[in-house]
């Protein structure tokens, strides 16, 4: 993923290709504002729903964007089944002037195209995925919140529909785009989180589907959270298969360490970590402002005994959700540590307010990162 990611092609006439089906009864204005004014995440969705289909003889067609509502799904659909299904995950940003504006959504589009190649589904062309984002997003700007740290969050999915129970890719798909208006996921301020270190389970393996945005990969996170959360943590972090010994990342964000000297290090890409963008994007961010970043194995038993010692001085989570999460406490079989003074540090404060600060059009975009939507 480089930096540079503006689509070499031309984004497709969004309104052409993604022809609206408006919906007969779209929610009253009231109670459009009433769900605005504090929504929650995931639980509310606007009236639209963007979507294509493919099919092996045909290819990608029927691209429409159609009222929100029940899917009907014939029961041996394969997605039922064997599972095929990935998604994507990002936001459009309310900016000062009207505009919507979303952060880089070439690098969603190929990392869609990647997951389908790992799940033998159809790559979907990155053109198709902005012009489904912009379609949805042009049809229900009235459902995009204002205010700060306000956004719609989009959901683009993808499985496997066709009606057979054999076991091979599926020669049917269906593509999705939903979208959900958000909240501060930290509301009255960010809370630093707890960290459970898994030693008995793991997310991914060599080979494995690590690197995709599968939902087999979260199915398989959800027990080992649960242990975590039983225990009375917030998230669980995940160490590599093969050794037990490194990190890898939470459930559904990459991890950061920052040194006390100001080098910062985060889990190299081995295949079995996701790639995000917000990832790709804090390396970025951090080297333009001087630190020294690397992308390497990092033994848990480093971390833990830099925690102690102060040569370790902050830890954050990272993803397009919650953006930067510090992390306040870690602890595992046979420890228990307060990173820091157990608050945000200096550098994760300060990236994510830089980040945020570009993502709503509050900063200067020295990268082309932005792409405006509506
Ligand atoms: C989506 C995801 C992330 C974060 O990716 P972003 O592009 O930054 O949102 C990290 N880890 C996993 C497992 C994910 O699914």
């Amino acid at each position: 993923m480089t930096s540079s990611d503006a689509p070499s092609t031309t984004v497709l006439d969004a309104e052409a290709a993604y022809a609206v089906r408006p919906h007969p009864s779209p929610l009253p204005e009231a109670d459009r504002q009433a769900a605005l004014a504090e929504p929650r995440f995931g639980t509310v969705f606007t009236d639209h729903m963007a979507r294509a289909t493919w099919t092996a003889g045909a290819g990608w067609h029927d691209r429409r964007v159609e009222p929100y509502g029940p899917l009907q799904l014939d029961p041996a659909a394969a997605v039922l089944h064997y599972g095929q299904e990935i998604f994507e995950g990002l936001k459009a940003y309310p900016h000062e002037d009207g505009s919507v504006w979303t952060f880089r959504p070439w690098a969603n589009a190929d990392r869609f195209a990647a997951s389908a190649r790992r799940i033998a589904l159809p790559e979907l062309p990155r053109e198709d995925f902005l012009a489904a984002l912009t379609a949805l997003v042009r049809t229900d700007s009235a459902w995009v919140p204002r205010g700060e740290e306000m956004s719609l969050y989009l959901r683009p999915f993808m499985f496997a529909s066709e009606r057979f129970l054999g076991v091979r890719p599926s020669l049917e798909a269906e593509f999705l785009v939903i979208a959900s208006p958000v909240g501060p996921y930290f509301a009255g301020g960010v809370r630093p989180v707890s960290i459970w270190v898994a030693q008995d389970f793991h997310r991914a393996g060599a080979g494995g589907t690590g690197a995709a945005k599968f939902g087999g990969n979260y199915a398989g996170s959800l027990l080992p959270q649960g242990v975590a959360h039983a225990k009375g943590f917030d998230q669980v972090c995940f160490l590599d298969a093969a050794t037990n010994s490194t990190l890898e990342e939470l459930g559904g964000m990459n991890v950061f360490v920052v040194h006390a000297d100001g080098r910062v290090s985060t889990p190299e890409l081995t295949g079995t970590i996701l790639e995000g963008v917000t990832r790709s994007s804090i390396l970025r961010l951090l080297s333009d402002a001087g630190h020294e970043v690397a992308e390497r194995r990092i033994p848990l038993a480093e971390i833990t005994a830099g925690i102690a010692d102060g040569s370790v001085a902050e830890v954050f989570a990272c993803g397009t959700a919650a953006v930067i999460t510090p992390i306040g406490r870690l602890a595992g079989a046979d420890f228990d540590l307060t990173v820091g003074d157990g608050t945000s540090g200096a550098v994760t404060t300060r990236i994510r307010a830089q980040l945020t600060d570009i993502q709503y059009g509050r900063a200067a975009d020295p990268h082309g990162w932005m792409h405006r939507l509506a």
